[in-house]
């Protein structure tokens, strides 16, 4: 006996099945991360194929299958154009949900995620009309990320020595993969195995600074040096290799 539910998604990605069928990766705001087997969508006549692109948000009718899930129905409701038509948006826009797919897991449904990620890809679509400049894209990733790990419960301590405890004095403040936030420069000096280990990332102060920043409400346009946003970058590399091993 065949049950169906319905559902709003958001498109993650798609990869070819058997003949003529495609696995869906979608998110959903009520059952999280599901993996939908889509009948017949590698046929040229296919009605779904054009309604599970991914990058979309569409309407679906989910039907319990004894394998697979399957996709009864499927009505794009937005297809986020602008960033389909923009060379650096689709770019930094398929980063971003490749690294939403590799850290958001099936199983764990979380309303709010689900919100965030449909605004953030909203926002990402109206901004600029057609042109997002490589600098704003790298920016809105860094964010991406920087938001999904906290979203995810990897909020990193930014505020005191997460060894110590002590507070955090301007100048030597580095980064602890392990411990999951900045430690003070006597802590980092003591922490020789954790160093050899690789698990340790000095940060600059203005790094820092901004950190704390975007921990919070940003309300405008925020510029900084190349370098800085590097700096970020690189962080938020190595973070989504640590919370992937
Ligand atoms: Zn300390």
């Amino acid at each position: 006996m065949d049950s169906t539910f319905p559902t709003r998604a958001i498109i993650l990605n798609r990869h070819d099945w058997r003949e003529a069928d495609r696995l869906v990766s979608v998110y959903t705001p009520a059952y999280g991360r599901l993996t939908l087997l889509a009948r017949g969508a590698r046929k040229s006549a296919s009605k779904l194929a054009a309604h599970l692109e991914p990058i979309s948000l569409s309407r679906l009718l989910v039907v319990k299958g004894k394998g697979f899930d399957y996709v009864g129905s499927a009505l794009m409701d937005e297809a986020f154009l602008n960033i389909k038509q923009d060379f650096n948006k689709l770019y930094f826009a398929g980063q971003a949900l490749q690294q939403f797919s590799a850290l958001v897991h099936e199983g764990e449904a979380d309303p709010a995620l689900f919100e965030w990620l449909e605004k953030w890809l909203l926002n990402l679509d109206s901004v600029g009309e057609n042109n997002l400049s490589k600098e704003d894209g790298r920016f809105r990733l860094a964010l991406f990320s920087w938001r999904l790990f906290a979203l995810l419960g990897y909020k990193p301590e930014l505020q005191k020595c997460v060894a110590c405890a002590g507070t955090l004095a301007p100048g030597k403040n580095t980064f602890d993969f392990a411990r999951g936030g900045l430690i003070c420069s006597l802590c980092a000096e003591q922490s020789v195995e954790a160093a050899a280990k690789g698990f340790l990332l000095p940060l600059s102060d203005n790094c820092i600074k901004l950190l704390r920043l975007m921990d919070g409400e940003i309300t405008k346009n925020i510029k900084f040096s190349p370098r800085l946003l590097h700096e970020w970058e690189h962080l938020n590399i190595r973070l989504y290799s640590w919370f992937q091993s």
